[in-house]
């Protein structure tokens, strides 16, 4: 039989095929992905998952486990080699966020704020010092990034923040106090943002990588959270702390832009890591389900209980192609933040309807830190409000439409 080409004359057309091309190049994944995958998985089933319960329960970072996520390649996992890290691209990033948190979520934030919002800005804006100097010592696990956006009064509206940083000779100088940092904690470098002009909002802000290291900085008190329990998050308190102007990230006044792109690409990551969380809660409800007798038989032989299982893994699957579309875009060099907003909104929302389930199937074994998926349901709240919540991602993705429909 001969394929005749179809034709697509409009503009929405063309727009069509393109998305199914891209649809297409996912239908599988390429040898590296797939020997990828397989590494990361056998490494969470073994390293992660058997400890996840201990880190969540006792507020444990894994200290020893992000060193070997660090030998595997994974904290600078697309960063050049030239710098150091292992040169893959989003896509395998993408996966290994979801192979990581379907053994512990906790490990898979620490993974996403280092990769996309320590090293990816400092790659994306920095010079060749500041590459050379803050990211190739930092690709092996042993030394940690943060980012610094948030503050108690600000979190959605980024430009209300407050923390100032003013040029005095060839140093700024920064105060403010800056609120729920992942990684704060153990991270010795950080990426952080501070209004150069007072008076304005988004356009006075400007981005700079800050040292843990130096006097005027306070670290706050760890705080003590639903879920994520294995990571730290807590508050850096500014006070006359001064860095070189050497430190500031790209130019004045551009901190928006590259706090903006920076969320881009880690909207692509925390997808990743609500994946792994759904997919972890499909897996234990579907195992579970086999074993539990009732009314004579498996629950899993109910086709109510058979139902639920189904919703889980349409949903997974959606949100797995959509975060790795995102992925192939970003890779690709296309435009790709409203894909990014809507794979984090459809892993996130995936992630807290999966973990519900998997409670229900697992009755009152569900409701016990016996087992693992109350844990996955503490996890999977907080993909709904980091790195932008899901309303946020809901007027990003209508705001692009509109742009989109429209032009
Ligand atoms: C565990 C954890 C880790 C975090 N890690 C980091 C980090 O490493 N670095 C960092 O900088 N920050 C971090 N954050 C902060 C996080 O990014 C913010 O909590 C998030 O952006 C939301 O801000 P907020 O909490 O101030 O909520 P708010 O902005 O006060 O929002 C409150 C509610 O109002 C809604 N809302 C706000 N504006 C609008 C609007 N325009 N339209 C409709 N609804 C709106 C929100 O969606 C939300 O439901 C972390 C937070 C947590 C809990």
């Amino acid at each position: 039989m001969m394929l005749v080409p179809l034709k697509y004359p409009s503009k929405l057309g063309q727009r069509a095929l393109e998305l199914r091309r891209n649809i297409a190049c996912l239908s599988a994944l390429s040898e590296t992905h797939q020997i990828l995958q397989k590494t990361i998985r056998d490494f969470a089933d073994h390293e992660l998952a058997p400890k996840a319960a201990k880190f969540d329960r006792e507020h444990l970072y894994p200290v020893e486990e992000v060193k070997k996520m660090g030998q595997l390649g994974l904290m600078a996992i697309d960063v050049p080699q030239k710098y150091g890290g292992s040169g893959l691209d989003t896509l395998a990033y993408a996966i290994a966020m979801e192979e990581i948190s379907r053994g512990c979520a906790s490990a898979g934030l620490i993974m996403s704020g280092h990769n996309s919002l320590y090293l990816g800005p400092i790659l994306a804006f920095g010079n060749e010092k500041q590459k050379k100097e803050y990211i190739e010592p930092y690709t092996t696990g042993e030394k940690i990034g943060f980012f610094a956006v948030s503050e108690p009064g600000s979190g959605s509206d980024v430009g209300a923040l407050t923390t100032t940083a003013i040029l005095k000779g060839d140093r700024y100088i920064l105060n403010g106090t800056k609120a729920w940092i992942s990684n704060g904690l153990e991270g010795e470098m950080g990426v952080l943002l501070a209004k150069t002009s007072k008076d304005l909002k988004h356009e006075g802000l400007s981005a700079f990588i800050v040292s843990k290291d130096i006097k005027g900085l306070t670290v706050g008190k760890k705080d003590d959270k639903l879920g994520i329990r294995g990571t730290s998050t807590c508050q850096l308190i500014f006070e006359d702390y001064e860095i070189p102007k050497e430190n500031l990230l790209g130019k004045e006044s551009y901190g928006f832009e590259i706090a903006m792109k920076s969320l881009d690409s880690g909207r692509i990551g925390i997808a990743g890591q609500a994946i792994g969380i759904a997919q972890a809660s499909l897996e234990l409800a579907v195992d579970y389900s086999k074993t539990r007798i009732a009314f004579g038989k498996p629950i899993s032989q109910f086709q109510i209980v058979q139902q639920k299982i189904a919703d889980m893994a349409i949903r997974v699957e959606t949100a797995r192609l959509l975060t790795w579309r995102a992925a192939w875009l970003k890779d690709n060099d296309k435009s790709f933040s409203k894909e990014a907003a809507m794979a984090k909104l459809a892993a996130s929302e995936t992630a807290t309807f999966c973990s519900h389930q998997a409670i229900q199937i697992l009755g009152a074994m569900g409701f016990v830190t016996e087992m693992a998926a109350e844990r996955h349901y503490r996890d999977a709240r907080i993909t709904e409000i980091y790195e932008g919540t899901s309303e946020i991602q809901k007027l990003l993705i209508g705001h692009c439409v509109f742009k989109e429909l429209s032009a």
